[in-house]
């Protein structure tokens, strides 16, 4: 029976523990503040921007909402990253993707002051990862990260394959996993013989984009697998890239979907507004 790594508990935990860290940095006068900005009203982009508004007000973070509207210029969003960037009160920026079509996204991710950058999207954030040093880690891999090793889960050593190779997960995850000492290959949809590659994984992560695609035809028995998909399906159900019911009974651990990868994300910006703390003070 394949254990089910509980993404829902793990980031509970997570937040009560940086609850108590930033009651702690509060006792030394330091507040924290994430700003987060929004352009238009795409309805997902609300609920995510919502549901981070939520946890900043449970870990005792403040928040600050810039919701603009969807013929925002770019110069003027441009404007408000600068005005951000130089107020001392505050920590952390993050703007809600996709922008609108008007709107580089590369331009102003850029803009953003990397030791505010909570997203960990700035070029130099990445760059940082990738030769191992200090920065903000993109908030899906990096709560994967914590996903196993919270759940007892041995990297090191391990053959460790990524179907994805977007910048905001696989990328990023290739480099975590990596510095987590795993040997990590990473497939795309110009892989060849795609099942052979995955077959050979003790870790997977599949971040692939595509509803259910991944049945155990592609999965070693005994692997762990983490599914990153979100989708909806035609009953308006939650799904992953994973076939949760078909791959489940042969792998030694699995994320659910909902409940796995997703609340980890929110969890892990968080960190990542404690963070701020350190690098802003
Ligand atoms: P992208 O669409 O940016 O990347 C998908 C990747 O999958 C690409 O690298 C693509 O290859 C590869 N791919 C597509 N089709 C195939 C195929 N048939 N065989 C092999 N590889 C293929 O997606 P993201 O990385 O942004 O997101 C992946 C999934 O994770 C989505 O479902 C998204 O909704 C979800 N997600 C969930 C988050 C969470 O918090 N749980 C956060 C972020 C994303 P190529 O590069 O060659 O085109």
């Amino acid at each position: 029976m394949a254990q089910i790594i509980d993404g829902k508990a793990i980031s509970a935990q997570i937040k009560d523990e940086l609850k108590e860290k930033v009651a702690n940095i509060k006792k030394d006068g330091i507040t924290l503040c994430l700003a987060v900005i929004q352009v238009g009203n795409d309805p997902a982009s609300s609920v995510y921007v919502g549901n981070k508004k939520k946890a900043c007000e449970y870990i005792g973070i403040e928040s600050l909402a810039y919701e603009l509207e969807e013929n925002t210029t770019q110069e003027e969003l441009l404007d408000l990253i600068h005005e951000l960037n130089k107020r001392q009160d505050v920590n952390g920026i993050l703007v809600q993707l996709p922008l609108p079509k008007h709107i580089d996204e590369d331009m102003i991710i850029r803009a953003i002051d990397p030791s505010k950058d909570v997203d960990g999207f700035h070029p130099q954030s990445v760059g940082a990862l990738c030769i191992g040093q200090k920065g903000f880690i993109s908030c899906t891999p990096a709560g994967i990260i914590q996903l196993l090793k919270r759940s007892g889960i041995e990297i090191a050593g391990k053959e460790c394959v990524i179907i994805g190779r977007s910048n905001i997960v696989g990328k990023p995850m290739a480099l975590l996993l990596l510095r987590e000492n795993g040997t990590v290959t990473v497939a795309h949809s110009k892989t060849e013989n795609l099942k052979e590659v995955t077959k050979r994984a003790d870790i997977l992560v599949v971040a692939v984009g595509r509803p259910k695609m991944i049945t155990r035809e592609y999965v070693k028995e005994g692997a762990v697998v983490i599914d990153v998909g979100i989708h909806r399906n035609e009953n308006n159900k939650l799904c992953g890239d994973v076939d949760y019911d078909d791959v489940a009974p042969i792998c030694s651990a699995i994320t659910p979907v909902p409940g796995g990868v997703g609340p980890m994300t929110i969890a892990m910006l968080m960190n990542n507004c404690v963070e701020s703390a350190h690098l802003n003070s």
